[in-house]
Parts: C-alpha cells; sequence; structure tokens
C-alpha cells in the first residue's frame, strides 16, 4: 500500500517546526530541506502596494522535497513521520494515500504527497 503525507495548510502557522524536525531526523546540512515552508504575503488592501499599507495576507505552505523519504526509519518502528509528530497545529498527516484522499476531499487548501 502507497503511504504519504496530507498538507492542510489552512492552519499552518509558518512556525517551521516541521523543517527542524526533519532536518534533525534526516541529518541534513544547514542549506538542505527535506520540507521547506514557503511564505506568501501580499497586501490585503486594493490599489495599495507593498510600500503603502500595513494589512497585510500571509499564507504558509509547507513542501516536503527530495530528502523526504517519508521518515523510512522512524515509520518502520510504527512511529509518525518527525514533522507529523511535532507539528502543533495538526496540519500534517500520514497514512495510506486512500485514507489521506478521503481527507484531502473534505475541503480545499490542502495538498497529498507521497515517494
Ligand atoms: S516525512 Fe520525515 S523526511 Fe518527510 S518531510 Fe516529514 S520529517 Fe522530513
Ligand atoms: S506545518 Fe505545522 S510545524 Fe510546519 S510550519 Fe506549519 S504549523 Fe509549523
Amino acid at each position: 500500500m502507497t503511504k504519504g503525507l496530507l498538507i492542510d495548510y489552512t492552519w499552518c502557522t509558518g512556525c517551521h517546526a516541521c523543517e527542524t524536525a526533519c532536518k534533525r531526523e534526516l541529518g541534513l546540512p544547514r542549506e538542505q530541506f527535506g520540507i521547506k515552508l514557503a511564505e506568501y504575503i501580499w497586501p490585503m488592501d486594493e490599489g495599495k502596494d507593498f510600500a503603502h499599507t500595513d494589512n497585510w495576507q500571509y499564507t504558509y505552505f509547507p513542501m516536503p522535497l527530495d530528502a523526504c523519504d517519508l521518515c523510512e526509519e522512524r515509520t518502520a518502528k510504527g512511529k509518525l513521520p518527525s514533522c507529523v509528530h511535532h507539528c502543533q497545529a495538526n496540519c500534517l498527516f500520514y497514512g495510506e494515500i486512500e485514507d489521506l484522499m478521503e481527507r484531502f476531499l473534505e475541503h480545499p487548501r490542502q495538498s497529498l504527497f507521497h515517494l
């Protein structure tokens, strides 16, 4: 059965805990990531550009990258992937793709990742 990660970024706070936990798990150097947070920030006031507003919209989107092996060693021992375990906002889920797909279809602003 294919396993995967569901990323429900609706409530992602941009805390970077998943990045840090993943780096530790994989033993990656500073410049490499197994999951990387994309941060999109744009002005909310119509007609105003970045230089003329204090009203911002923030969206954070954690993206698993090539180094991600879905925490092969941890999950083989029955543990959750490190990023899932450390996400305080409950944005990351690990499991069978079919099960994750059901959750994926429940609401927008999610993505699915598998190897
Ligand atoms: S599943 Fe493991 S290897 Fe993949 S992003 Fe999460 S912590 Fe990193
Ligand atoms: S997915 Fe979770 S751990 Fe990662 S930045 Fe978002 S809230 Fe933090």
